[in-house]
């Protein structure tokens, strides 16, 4: 665009330029026009108007007519033309025309005059080589720089953006290294500009979540197998004391008991692992209906009251209205996972209490008991797959250490959360904590 604007105006210059010369050499011939000893019309500088003295392709011409149309003088630095027949009287006041005489092109234009008191018409023509050969050199010269401006702006496009795209793609190489095992590996996109860092900011924290969760199934495989291992090697180990010879009836049936426990403890196990996993995968629907929390607390309190009785616990319910929006299964495994730690884990001999309060948002089921508590390092852990506060202290009253992992799957399912307090050789309060049903 620039180039053909260019183009136009210089064209249009050269044009009004051409015109000027024309006027110009009007007004001389005017000028260099007498009349002769005998009355008649002559150039006074008859030098000037000698044909073939200018250059080739070059070269004007002037014609003196009477308004009768009889042709009185002519002149020209060129070969000598006719400039056409007699001008009319609409030609003196055209504008300046183009003429083609063989291969040559002019612009003629044609005015009335007078010299000594007598009108005369005068046409004057000049030759517009010198036009096309501008208008030549000008196509030439812009179509050069077009072609070497276009050329280097591809070049420059081509290096800027082999130069804006080269992170781009170290950054896809070493993506493509990052694999499940390499998972620590990070993009780097220091000074490589804002969206690019942005995005390997993206994708480093999305490796950042898959390396998590990887590393959780990596943990959570190992810890379930260890945990599988160790009733099993119970049963092998009881297995192997039955076989030997010489035991009496009641020894046996001893041994077959405690294999029974155990199988017991392993299919508790394998149920709990099979339902996080579900959970977990989200494969659980939730089948809501309107419950009461102090109902349900009375419930599991009742079903566990003797697990209490055999530690001398003292284990109470209380409780106001309570409605909320649950599934009475999940909600009853949650519960019972809470009261039966605080049964297990409570002092011999004291308090566990079970209350259920509520407010306008929020239904709060705390299990309280007056056990050890809970030390402030672990307080976040236990809520995790199988971390058990002391793994050493023998298996007697733990579970697998998935029971807290269910509950709180089990409160967030619901919209809810489980809150935790503890004092160190004071007691654990874990509170349960539900959205309130709303009314209507
Ligand atoms: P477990 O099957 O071992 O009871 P949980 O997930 O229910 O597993 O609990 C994880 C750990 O949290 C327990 O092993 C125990 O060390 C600790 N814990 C849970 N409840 C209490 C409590 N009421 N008092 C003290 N420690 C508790």
């Amino acid at each position: 665009m620039y180039a053909a604007g260019t183009y136009v105006v210089l064209r249009r210059h050269a044009q009004v330029e051409l015109e000027h010369r024309l006027e110009e050499d009007l007004r001389r011939a005017v000028r260099d026009l007498e009349l002769g000893p005998a009355g008649e019309a002559r150039w006074r500088h008859a030098d000037d108007y000698v044909g073939g003295s200018s250059a080739p392709g070059r070269g004007h011409w002037a014609e003196v007519w009477t308004p009768a149309g009889d042709l009185l003088l002519s002149g020209t630095t060129a070969e000598p033309l006719a400039l056409g027949p007699p001008p009319s009287a609409a030609e003196a006041v055209a504008a300046p025309a183009s003429l083609r005489l063989g291969d040559r092109r002019l612009r003629v234009m044609t005015r009335e005059r007078s010299i000594a008191g007598g009108p005369v018409v005068i046409r004057v023509a000049i030759s517009e080589a010198t036009l096309h050969d501008r208008e030549r050199e000008l196509l030439f010269g812009l179509g050069l720089g077009f072609v070497v401006v276009l050329g280097l702006a591809m070049a420059g496009g081509r290096l800027l953006a082999v130069r804006a795209l080269s992170p781009l793609a170290a950054m896809a190489t070493r993506a493509r290294r990052i694999s499940a095992e390499r998972l620590s590996e990070r993009l780097d996109a220091r000074g490589a500009g804002g969206e690019l860092e942005q995005l390997a900011d993206a994708f480093n924290d999305t490796f950042a979540r898959l390396e998590a969760s990887f590393e959780q199934l990596r943990r959570f495989t190992a810890d379930a197998s260890h945990e599988l291992r160790t009733p099993l090697t119970a049963l092998r180990s009881v297995g192997e004391v039955g076989l030997a010879p010489g035991h009496s009836a009641d020894q046996y049936r001893e041994v077959v008991a405690s294999m029974l426990e155990e199988a017991d403890r392993l299919t508790r196990l394998v149920d709990a692992l099979l339902q996080l996993s579900r959970a977990e995968a989200g494969r659980i629907p939730l089948a809501l209906e309107a419950l009461d929390a102090t109902e349900l607390a009375a419930w599991v309190v009742a079903q566990i009251a003797v697990l209490a009785e055999e530690r001398g616990q003292q284990l109470t319910c209380t409780g106001v209205v309570a409605p909320v929006q649950g599934d009475r299964v999940v909600l009853h495994m949650a519960l019972m996972n809470l009261v039966d730690n605080a049964i297990k884990y409570g002092r011999v001999g004291g308090r566990v209490e079970v209350q259920v309060e509520a407010d306008e948002s929020e239904v709060r089921v705390a299990v309280r008991d007056d056990g050890p508590g809970i030390a402030p390092e672990h307080r976040e852990r236990v809520f995790d797959r199988f971390f058990r506060v002391d793994r050493d202290r023998g298996r007697a009253p733990g579970g697998a250490g998935l029971g807290l992992a269910l509950a709180r799957w089990a409160a967030e399912a619901h919209g809810g959360r489980i809150e935790l307090q503890s004092e160190v050789g004071a007691g654990t309060t874990f509170r349960l904590v539900l959205p309130r049903a709303q009314r209507g």
